[in-house]
């Protein structure tokens, strides 16, 4: 057993930055305030998350009173497409996204048709690209909302998001972004984007578990789907996870500082496992293979099952997924490889690599030196 683990899983949640931690740790012990208080502990809270807010808006580009923190990036997802839903309902009963958006979008979709509204999946091609021009001919006028995701959270592909978010301006249509893949490896400008409302997770970019960032454009009407206190300018009811958004803020600003740093290394190391894992027969890359997230690099392998290539590589220390995290540990073939139409049999043999700030060189290599002959060896067996 390895001394220690080589981290290849950076989509599902990343470590905690020790600068992050830094940040936070004050408003755990001493700087406890409620940030409803009014005296001075509770000042310095309220003024902790006016910075923080500050920080976020000033990398989206937008108001600090445009910015939202919720409790995780599934609840970010479900206020922006339930809170826009039901406070439009007078206008439409329709919605539009993608057959391979998080669950947090698909089953909040779902949830949504048990009170009348339908939704249009708009397909994708091979790579995972939604085509915007389908967006258009979907919008109907009974259309309130359009949610697609920035990047796919298991094979990495880049939707065209700012084009996507051009069309819906132009027919008035709130256009949802769930960004949570790509925060931390692209550009979030969410004027550059033509986003209305987009959803961030801080666990995915070095900070915290249990915070996430809604960005709502001022003027887009939200139901809450949270009752209570009138935290977060009413949007979101509940005491503020002080540290947790502190933490939050930090980590999306420093994520940004160190991209120009960060993300030329990982392109190369995402590269090499490209190159090097390619050349094992019956293997395919999965998602596009240029418009793809810096740090992801997906396969499927013929006659092989991912859980299996996880078991073997959790015994040499490794860590790795079969697709989303939320997913992995059931038996059910990844719903984004179905929509790409990748067939059943070669969905069961898929492996995603995602790479972060902390891996080597060495870590590479390590991995093209073993993975072939696991594969090689899982063949034999069956
Ligand atoms: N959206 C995408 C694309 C994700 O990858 C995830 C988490 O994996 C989420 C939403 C949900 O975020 P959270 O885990 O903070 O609820």
């Amino acid at each position: 057993m390895p001394d220690r683990t080589i981290y290849l899983d950076h989509a599902a949640t990343t470590a905690l930055d020790a600068r992050v931690l830094d940040a936070m740790l004050p408003y755990f012990t001493t700087e406890y305030g409620n940030a409803s208080s009014i005296y001075t502990l509770g000042r310095h809270a309220m003024q902790a998350l006016d910075s923080a807010r500050e920080q976020v808006a000033d990398i989206l580009g937008c108001r600090p009173t445009e910015v939202t923190f919720t409790g995780c990036g599934s609840e970010s997802d479900n206020l922006a497409i339930k809170g826009m839903a039901f406070a439009s309902q007078k206008k439409g009963d329709h919605l539009i996204t993608s057959p391979i958006e998080h669950h947090a979008v698909l089953h909040t979709c779902q949830y949504l048709e048990r009170f009348g509204f339908k939704t249009t999946y708009v397909p994708v091609d091979q790579y995972g690209r939604v085509d915007p021009d389908d967006i258009g001919r979907a919008i109907t006028d009974q259309t309130v909302l359009v949610s697609i995701m920035y990047a796919n959270n298991e094979v990495g592909t880049i939707e065209p998001i700012s084009e996507i978010g051009r069309i819906c301006r132009a027919k008035k249509i709130p256009f949802h972004v769930d960004a949570v893949q790509a925060a931390g490896s692209l550009p979030l400008d969410v004027v550059e984007l033509n986003a209305d409302l987009l959803s961030l997770s801080a666990h995915k970019f070095y900070g915290p578990k249990g915070i996430g960032i809604l960005y709502a454009r001022q003027g887009m009407r939200l139901l809450p789907q949270l009752q209570g206190g009138s935290q977060e300018r009413g949007k979101r009811a509940g005491t503020e996870n002080v540290a947790g958004i502190v933490g939050a803020a930090t980590a999306l600003r420093l994520a940004y500082e160190d991209l120009p740093r960060v993300m030329p290394r990982v392109t190369t190391f995402r590269d090499r496992l490209i190159g090097g894992l390619l050349e094992i027969p019956g293997s395919q890359l999965t998602g596009h293979p240029i418009e793809r997230l810096p740090n992801n690099a997906s396969f499927v392998f013929e006659g092989v099952e991912g859980e299996s290539i996880l078991l073997n590589l959790d015994l040499l220390g490794f860590a790795a997924s079969t697709g989303s995290a939320c997913t992995s540990g059931s038996v059910d073939p990844s719903h984004v490889l179905l929509a790409m139409h990748v067939p059943v049999e070669l969905a069961h043999g898929s492996l995603r690599l995602t790479l972060g700030k902390d891996n080597t060189d060495e870590d590479v290599t390590t991995l093209l030196d073993v993975l072939p002959g696991i594969i090689e060896k899982l063949r034999q067996l069956r």
